[in-house]
């Protein structure tokens, strides 16, 4: 039997950012500052004041939502919550 992969979504709420730059120190790929200086998902949709985006593998964003002073990234495996 084949095992299905996994899927991640990560959500940055980006009303409460603080604008610290931990997430884009850990995880350059896939984090960058915005134009109002919060940070942003590369690539991601943007939905009222959120950044959402999917993958297929978490990489370097659990470590970035675990580096965020304020958790305001959010980190879903399958739909569950994992950070
Ligand atoms: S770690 Fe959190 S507070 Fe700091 S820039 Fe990233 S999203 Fe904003």
């Amino acid at each position: 039997m084949v095992k299905k992969l996994a899927s991640y979504k990560v959500l940055i709420m980006r009303n409460e950012c603080v604008s610290c730059g931990n997430c884009i120190a850990l995880c350059p790929e896939y984090f960058e500052f915005d134009e109002d200086d919060l940070s942003h998902l590369k690539n991601s949709k943007r939905i009222d004041e959120n950044d959402e985006i999917e993958f297929d593998d978490v990489n370097c964003c659990l470590d970035a939502a675990l580096s965020c002073p304020v958790t305001c990234i959010h980190v879903y495996e399958d739909g569950e919550e994992i950070s």
